[in-house]
């Protein structure tokens, strides 16, 4: 059997679980990694979404556009 990881390449000797999927596979630790991208994205969209809120009440929205690159479109122009 060839059951590696098909993320990081490691074979099932070296991590502890090993999820198999349609054609490929993914370790726990690929898991871990993934989960931890999709939270940072959240976390993101969290302070994004916080910051304007907060640019309402009169503070500047300069800082949006730098921090959150590619997505400080969504509301180029605010009523
Ligand atoms: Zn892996």
């Amino acid at each position: 059997m060839n059951d590696v990881c098909s993320f990081c390449g490691k074979d099932r000797h070296s991590i502890n679980k090993l999820i198999a999927g349609q054609s490929a596979f993914i370790c726990n630790e690929c898991v871990y990694l993934c989960v931890e991208v999709l939270e940072e994205e959240e976390q993101n969209l969290r302070s994004f979404l916080r910051d304007e809120e907060q640019s309402e009440t009169g503070t500047t929205t300069i800082t949006i556009s730098t921090r959150v690159t590619g997505k400080g479109k969504a509301k180029d122009n605010p009523e």
